[in-house]
């Protein structure tokens, strides 16, 4: 099983603490960084059950709309839509305007993956319940999944997850 994997959120959420994670866990890295024909690749995981192919994404605009930023969000959203699976990520207790942004471009069908990151932040775990009840509505997610890319929890839970909708 081989997927191709994108992982997209607004700056600071944790992305490339993630994809370290995920690379960084007792699995071969192959490659940091590759080209393939249809994307740029940051790194593959390989374990007993997978192969995650993880793309870049071209840094999307949220600030302006003009025709520019537009055009970017644009391509945004086809590498979106010429991936397996999407890791849309967001802090724990935070949604904001910045976010919904993100939501504006992820593909219209597809498979995404919420990834509510930086659990570890929260003061008390019974914040999460309702946090989850906020967001879960604003796109069709496949799967919902906290963790903490920082300390590692349910990071596998994570892999466990996605490794059927490959
Ligand atoms: P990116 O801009 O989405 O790639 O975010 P980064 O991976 O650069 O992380 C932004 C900041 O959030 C850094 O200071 C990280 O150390 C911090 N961070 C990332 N993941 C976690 C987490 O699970 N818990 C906490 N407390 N901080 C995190
Ligand atoms: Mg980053």
């Amino acid at each position: 099983r081989t997927g191709f994997v994108a992982i997209v959120g607004r700056p600071n959420v944790g992305k490339s603490t993630l994809l370290n994670r995920l690379i960084g866990q007792k699995i071969s890295i192959v490659s940091r960084k590759a080209q393939t024909t249809r994307h740029r690749v940051t790194g593959i995981l390989t374990n007993d059950d997978a192969q995650f192919v993880f793309v870049d994404t071209p840094g999307f605009q949220t600030k302006h709309r003009n025709a520019l930023n537009r055009s970017m969000n644009r391509t945004v959203s086809q590498v979106l839509a010429d991936v397996d699976l999407v890791l849309f990520v967001i802090e724990a207790g935070r949604f904001g305007e910045d976010d919904r942004k993100v939501v504006e471009v992820l593909p219209q069908e597809g498979k995404v993956v919420l990834v509510i990151n930086k659990v570890d932040r929260l003061a008390d775990k019974s914040q999460l319940l309702p946090f989850i009840a906020r967001v879960k509505d604003v796109y069709p997610f496949t799967e919902i999944v906290p963790l903490s890319a920082e300390r590692g929890t349910n990071v596998e839970q994570l892999l466990k997850a996605v490794t059927p909708l490959l």
